[in-house]
């Protein structure tokens, strides 16, 4: 852009600005939340083709780390392999700088296995504040624990992922509901829960999404 010796704006500069701010639109996000196997990654997916926003799942993000045999990669694989989560320091860190180079026009983001402690929700908000960015709703997607089982252990035979088998599923419905509950309490506190019924078919269960995002985007 450039600016007049004298300092002042031309009327070009004043309409690239316009155009700039235009276009740096507040990013309404949501959050699909609950257990392990629950569908968020399926559901995130349809969210994505039907409302134009972007998927950040902090699994992948962990799992793609830790694929590229880097020493935080190492580090990371040692807590996802136990069912553990990582420290939140790392989860909060890479979650930044991936927030950071995402296009200014950005409609919105579906955090998916974000936040997963109370710690990380005040840090997300903390965080959406200073941006001028917003959490429109969590969205707790409701599965028997038993169907959970079963789904993952199906998916283990598929995912090759480490941590899909009895034991480590297990320790991660431990932690889930240990660690991750008080997140649901937290955005229920702030009017921005809502609860949904997870057994269906995946359109069935997009249709329960869907009424409650038409009434956001
Ligand atoms: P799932 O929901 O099926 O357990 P994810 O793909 O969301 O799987 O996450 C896989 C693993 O990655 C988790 O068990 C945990 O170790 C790590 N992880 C993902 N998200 C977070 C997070 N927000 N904080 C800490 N650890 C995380």
């Amino acid at each position: 852009m450039c600016i007049n010796k004298d300092f002042r704006l031309s009327t070009f500069d004043y309409r690239l600005l316009t155009i700039d701010y235009l276009l740096s639109t507040i990013m309404k996000n949501i959050i699909l939340c609950g257990a392990p196997g629950c569908g968020k990654g399926t559901q995130a997916e349809f969210i994505v083709a039907h409302y134009g926003l972007v998927h950040l799942s902090t699994g992948q993000m962990m799992r793609r780390e830790a694929a590229s045999g880097s020493e935080l990669g190492k580090l990371i694989e040692s807590y996802t392999a136990q069912g553990h989560l990582v420290p939140d320091d790392i989860t909060i860190r890479m979650l930044e700088e991936y927030i950071s180079t995402l296009p200014a026009d950005t409609k919105g983001l579906i955090f998916d296995g974000f936040p997963r402690t109370l710690n990380q929700a005040v840090q997300l908000e903390r965080l959406m504040k200073k941006r001028g960015d917003e959490t429109a709703i969590l969205i707790d997607i409701n599965v028997p624990e038993d169907e959970l089982i079963r789904r993952l252990i199906e998916r283990g035979k598929i995912s090759g992922r480490a941590d899909d088998n009895l034991e480590t599923i297990k320790e991660r419905l431990v932690v889930y509901h240990e660690q991750t509950r008080p997140v649901d309490d937290y955005y229920e506190l702030h009017d921005k829960y809502a609860r949904i019924q997870g057994l269906g078919t995946i359109s069935e269960i997009f249709g329960r999404i869907s009424r409650i995002l038409n009434k956001i985007y």
